[in-house]
């Protein structure tokens, strides 16, 4: 991977770039940021730049064996860690390389969900467990084979056993004067503090629109109107919104559904609203918690249409129609309350709570926020 193959960044990429140039690179970094915004390929650029011997135009040459390796997963001085299922006799990274070859191949963005689906991990939650850490300390032991820097590319280290994280406080404090330790999270605030104050941190920001919009058009070939679509929607994750444009047949079925459980909650027809939630949570897991990212900004987006501030509302064209009708239900008394219920039923579905009792009660609550009158304001 080399820094010209990535979509926006361009900050992160030149701090990350001046550190080396400089012969400056601190020996914990950490890229953090929401999920499918490419942190992931930031790091295994930077880690391919800081092997490569041959920089052209600030970049990675691509081409030297070090380059070479790099693109093919197998440099002997880079180390991916990342969270696994124990089972089978298979608990450390290395025991599951096969897999995580085809997700850097296939899905460079890096959907967590994804590779839950390739390791199989079905109702397990893959963590990075403690023979783990004594496999990194085993490594980090050893002198570099051939490259300046042994480097570690942690993925998801909020996923770390807590156990896993206090057997590396040491080296990552203190580790071998070749030893570089890349971690990228999602969600740093579930980092153990004292892994976190042992790093130097780069926040990367989602995506704008645009950047989303021309990386789909010219890296993926998406025709124009669709990846604007899809980038208005991907709320800065590149990942989404590559999704969105290969499955767009997803949005029209999100937006119809979202807008007959909005009327029938107004309308308070119960036995309606029952089997629209068993249609939802017949969808699985995965779709459902698409879905419920899909209401929850769908009615943030109604509230700020509603307050007429259209330059910052990010709804599609076929979304503003129903809007002009619908925004005004949703209102500064009630668009707290639906927000927090969607997204405790998102965290009740993404803890395996049935589906069809989540979904019910979720459009029981909806019906009661939505028919909140607006309040009155007070005269000052
Ligand atoms: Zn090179």
């Amino acid at each position: 991977m080399k820094f010209s193959e990535i979509a926006g960044h361009s900050d992160t990429i030149s701090s990350l770039r001046a550190l080396a140039d400089g012969g400056k690179i601190p020996h914990a970094l950490l890229l953090t940021g929401i999920s499918g915004i490419g942190k992931f390929r930031v790091a295994r650029a930077f880690a391919q730049y800081v092997h490569c011997s041959n920089h052209k135009d600030g970049d990675s040459c691509g081409v030297c064996p070090s380059c070479l390796q790099h693109q093919r997963h197998n440099n002997p001085d880079l180390h991916f860690v990342y969270p696994v299922v124990n089972k089978e006799k298979r608990r450390i990274s290395t025991d599951y390389i096969d897999e995580w070859k085809d997700m850097l191949d296939n899905w460079s963005y890096m959907p967590p969900e994804k590779w839950n689906d390739i390791i199989s991990a079905g109702n397990s939650q893959p963590a990075i467990l403690v023979a783990e850490s004594e496999e990194i300390i085993a490594k980090a032991s050893l002198s570099a084979f051939q490259e300046n820097y042994k480097i570690f590319l942690i993925w998801l280290p909020e996923k770390m056993r807590p156990e896993a994280a206090n057997k590396l406080l040491k080296i990552i404090e203190e580790p071998f004067e070749d030893t570089l330790f890349i971690l990228v999270s999602n969600d740093d605030s579930r980092l153990l503090p004292t892994i976190f104050s042992r790093t130097q941190r780069f926040n990367m920001r989602p995506l704008s629109g645009k950047e989303i919009s021309r990386h789909l058009a010219q890296r993926r070939g998406v025709e124009s109107n669709l990846a604007d679509a899809a980038s208005r929607i991907a709320e800065g994750s590149v990942a989404r919104a590559e999704e969105l444009a290969c499955h767009p047949d997803e949005i029209m079925e999100f937006s119809s559904l979202f807008k007959e459980i909005m009327r029938m909650a107004y309308a308070l027809k119960a036995a309606a609203l029952k089997s629209l939630s068993e249609r939802c949570a017949a969808m699985g897991r995965e779709k459902l918690l698409r879905f419920l990212a899909y209401c929850a900004r769908m009615v943030r987006e109604n509230f700020i249409y509603n307050l007429s501030l259209p330059p910052i509302s990010l709804l599609t064209p076929d979304e503003e129609e129903f809007s002009v009708r619908f925004a005004p239900f949703i209102h500064e008394g009630n668009v707290e309350g639906l927000s927090n219920e969607i997204s405790r039923a998102a965290a009740d579905i993404s803890r395996n709570a049935n589906g069809k009792i989540v979904m019910f009660d979720l459009l029981l609550l909806i019906s009661q926020w939505v028919r909140l009158p607006k309040p009155t304001a007070l005269p000052l």
